[in-house]
């Protein structure tokens, strides 16, 4: 019998193969060989990071003999859209990448969900590396194998868990990051730290002057302790079953998803929409969950010391219902929200009365 069927890739479990260290990145081309055994690569990423931090990944991959296509795909949110992910397969057509091939995702959020989502939908799922470029892509979402894209409709619609065969952080990418993306990436460590992990928060708490700065051993350490929290969190609840740990993590997301997907994507960060969404949910947390007053205000003032934002950009507060209406984690009973009783845990969602979530929308800006 013919032999020389080529077994289709299987991701593996929940990666754990996840490597930080500072000047990682010159290990690349190793560590994909390793991960991989691809040859051949498409590296994936956007004009700014390839221009910053391209060369040395290409030289990297060379250095282990791989062959490197450079592909890349737009600046910012927009780039998780069908038309950039059908651009993407156009390009892999073209390239001829096979099964034994890989992606290599070199960016931000954007660049690895939607790189993550191609790998999971080529060839009906080949190899990916995941090389964060952010804060908030080194502490969050290079971990756990979500990989996704917009509609109009709304975020991360279309998606797929489709775990990385592993990720290389290496947190001296984040010298060149802007100040803004780097207060971004901060809100989710708050999220972790609520919602998961009261050492985390704690830590922050001490640490926020230090990380606002950029001080690499501060980002070392904290990118290090929030993959762990994450990972912890992730290993119980691969797939995020109803009610599972890994809903914990959706802290702060129900508002913050609609608010970027009401602003059309532009205007505000994800981590920016976040920590307005965490400020959305400490409100009702103290309301309807027990979060002692003194609790909520911490979370303000880290938020606050950590330059997140306290209003949201001009938007009509019907535009944020419709968006929180398309709410993938919707349940028969409407939308659910992600409370904490205490820092460090998180509520199982659950819907709120309207009327009081209008009230906090408009404290926090919306427009009538
Ligand atoms: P991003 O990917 O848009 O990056 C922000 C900007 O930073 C981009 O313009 C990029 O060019 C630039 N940049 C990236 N690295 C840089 C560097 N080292 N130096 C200078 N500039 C750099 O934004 P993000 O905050 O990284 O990611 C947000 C996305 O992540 C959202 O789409 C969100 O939905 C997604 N996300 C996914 C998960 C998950 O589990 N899959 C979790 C959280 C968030």
């Amino acid at each position: 019998m013919a032999t020389n069927l080529v077994a289709s890739y299987r991701a593996p479990a929940v990666c754990s193969h996840i490597r930080i260290r500072r000047g990682g990145l010159n290990a690349l081309g190793a560590f994909t060989r390793l991960r991989t055994g691809a040859r051949r690569v498409a590296l994936v990423s956007d004009a700014r990071v390839a221009a910053l931090h391209g060369r040395a990944a290409r030289a990297a991959l060379r250095h282990a003999g791989i062959d490197a296509r450079l592909v890349l795909v737009p600046r910012g949110e927009r780039a998780k859209s069908p038309r950039e992910l059908a651009r993407l397969w156009d390009r892999l057509a073209r390239e001829a990448l096979g099964r034994r091939d890989a992606i290599v995702a070199l960016g931000g959020g954007v660049v690895g969900d939607l790189s993550g989502f191609t790998a999971a939908t080529w060839l009906r799922g080949i190899p990916w590396v995941c090389v964060p470029s952010t804060l908030l892509a080194q502490v969050d979402s290079s971990v756990g194998g979500k990989t996704a894209i917009n509609l109009d409709r709304g975020k991360n619609l279309p998606g797929a868990f489709h775990q990385p065969a592993g990720v290389l952080v290496d947190p001296d990418l984040l010298a060149t990051l802007p100040r803004r993306a780097l207060r971004a990436g901060l809100a989710e460590v708050v999220k972790m730290g609520m919602a998961v992990e009261g050492s985390l928060f704690r830590w922050t708490e001490r640490h926020a002057a230090r990380l606002l700065a950029g001080d690499p051993r501060a980002l070392e350490s904290v990118v290090t302790r929030a993959i762990r929290a994450k990972l912890r969190i992730v290993r119980r609840d691969e797939r995020e079953r109803e009610g599972g740990p890994r809903t914990a993590l959706n802290y702060g997301h129900t508002l913050g998803h609609a608010l970027e997907s009401a602003c059309g994507y532009r205007r505000i960060h994800h981590g920016e929409a976040v920590a307005l969404g965490m400020r959305a949910a400490g409100a009702f947390s103290e309301r309807l969950a027990g979060l002692a007053p003194a609790a909520r205000a911490r979370q303000e003032a880290l938020l606050d010391a950590l330059g997140l934002p306290r209003r949201m950009p001009a938007v009509r507060i019907e535009r944020l219902w419709r968006a929180l209406a398309q709410d993938k984690k919707r349940g028969a009973a409407g939308i659910r929200w992600v409370l904490t009783p205490r820092v460090g845990h998180a509520s199982v969602p659950r819907p709120i009365e309207r009327r009081l979530v209008q009230a906090v929308l408009i404290q926090l800006g919306a427009r009538v």
